[in-house]
């Protein structure tokens, strides 16, 4: 049997995150930085397939959950964008507009949507007539545009942003409520897959989304130790409803607003994929969503060629079959050393190497991209045993992020306690004032506090008053 490997989970050096993280994202071909508008990158081919596997995991738990898919159009008219104050507050310095069509000036200036509330909305307001229209459960996948004005970085800080956005709207606030919890199951799902453990934190008054009741933003552990935000559930209560007109007749033909929520997700999903998993030899991909789940290797030096070739195509004949997504690195000139390499980079989960041993033993050597495992198997149950180290890898890959994310939350109950990048555990009485003091002295953020219950004994960081909730404090990505 073959070797079996085990290193200690070594993460990236974060002094060196930043240049370790561009580098890797270019040399595994997710995208090409070289288009002309800062911001604004080329989704090349093996990218773009992975985005289109994350959003289509993304669609299957939207149907399961009776959301429709729409499609709204990219330009808003100034006017219904300046409906809900908050929200414009919010938006307004990170707003691309457009202002002549050919020669002409326009009357209406059009915005380039940041988010679909103010596209949308107007139209709810036709959609809906009665509680026979509610629950109205929509989602769409589109592109956003928001001008960032910080250094931008592949995936995380774009100006041009892949989003996928839901819009529901309901006949009670308790309904509402009951779709932020589905959100978030939906979430811990995704999240699972993704392999990337979180925290759900109910953001402070003065970080919640722009014309929301509250937020909870969804936030994951780089190997920088601080925390970026992968995923936004919003209660907007009646909020936007009152703005825009929205509203329903209920069955003794009284007229109320509804209440709506929404659920926001970006392409931030792969800038927290690689940046947790990656190690230095390039990123590592979530067998579930990887564009290629198994690379097979010939390895040939002249003798046996055709017959390992044939031997290969067999193996991935068995193993589409099954629907596992398969190549085989058949390039003539490259020596296998180099495909190995190759497929390290580009975040392969499974290699299948096979050469004149395995060809005489009808045996298949598996290698594992995450641990550098390798073990040899019988070639009749390789789809079983793919099968088998795909979900081992996927357990494997959140334990570890999940492990480093708890081992990285520090209960502190002194400002003096605060150096390191980490995420602290600190109490906190909820006043804005106390809040802000903190986030100012400590040149961190408060994150928010748990969605749902939490045990915490503690007293307020500031202020000292006792038995307050506890807020998770720690810079942003
Ligand atoms: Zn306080």
């Amino acid at each position: 049997m073959g070797e079996e490997k085990k290193e200690p989970y070594e993460k990236v050096d974060p002094r060196y995150y930043s240049r370790w993280y561009n580098e890797v994202i270019e040399d595994s071909n997710l995208t090409d930085k070289r288009y002309p508008v800062k911001g604004m990158n080329i989704w090349r081919p093996y990218g773009w397939k992975l985005m289109s596997n994350i959003d289509s995991k993304t669609t299957g738990y939207m149907k399961e959950t009776d959301h429709e898919e729409v499609k709204f159009p990219l330009l808003i008219p100034e006017d219904e964008f300046q409906k809900e104050a908050d929200h414009i507050k919010g938006f307004g310095d990170e707003v691309y507009w457009v202002t002549r069509a050919g020669r002409n000036e326009l009357d209406v200036p059009l915005l380039l949507r940041p988010t679909s509330e103010t596209a949308m909305y107007p139209v709810f307001d036709l959609w809906i007539r009665s509680h026979a229209d509610l629950p109205l459960k929509i989602f769409q996948m589109v592109n956003v545009f928001r001008y960032e004005t910080k250094q931008t970085r592949a995936f995380t800080r774009m100006r041009e942003i892949h989003f996928f956005e839901a819009h529901t709207c309901h006949e009670t606030a308790e309904e509402a409520e009951e779709q932020i919890k589905e959100d978030l199951e939906i979430m811990d799902k995704l999240a699972k897959k993704l392999c990337l453990p979180n925290l759900q934190l109910k953001r402070t008054e003065w970080d919640k989304f722009p014309g929301a009741e509250y937020t909870v933003g969804v936030d994951s552990l780089l190997p920088t130790g601080r925390l970026l935000q992968i995923a936004g559930i919003h209660q907007y209560k009646t909020n936007f409803a009152e703005a825009y007109d929205i509203m329903y007749e209920d069955i003794d033909g009284e007229h109320k607003h509804v209440h709506q929520t929404t659920y926001g997700m970006s392409a931030r999903l792969v800038g927290a994929i690689v940046g947790i998993h990656g190690d230095e030899k390039g990123i590592v991909l979530p067998p579930e969503i990887a564009p290629i789940q198994v690379r097979i290797i010939p390895i040939t030096y002249g003798e046996k060629k055709d017959d390992i070739l044939g031997y290969c195509r067999g193996l991935k004949e068995d193993l589409e079959a099954a629907d596992i997504r398969v190549d085989i690195d058949d390039r003539e000139d490259v020596r296998p050393g180099s495909k190995f390499f190759d497929s390290e980079q580009k975040g392969i989960p499974l290699r299948i190497d096979v050469g004149s041993d395995e060809l005489e033993k009808e045996t298949i050597t598996l290698v594992r991209r995450d641990t550098g495992s390798k073990d040899e198997y019988d070639s009749d149950n390789i789809v079983e045993k793919v099968k088998e180290e795909h979900h081992a890898m996927e357990e494997e890959m959140y334990r570890k992020a999940e492990e480093f994310l708890e081992d990285n939350i520090v209960d502190v109950e002194n400002m003096s306690e605060i150096t390191e990048e980490k995420v602290y555990r600190i109490g906190w009485c909820g006043s804005r004032r106390c809040g802000e003091v903190v986030e100012e002295k400590t040149d961190r953020h408060i994150l928010g506090t748990l969605y749902g219950e939490e045990e915490y004994q503690g007293t307020c960081l500031h202020c000292g008053e006792e038995d307050v909730e506890a807020a998770y404090l720690c810079k942003k990505e």
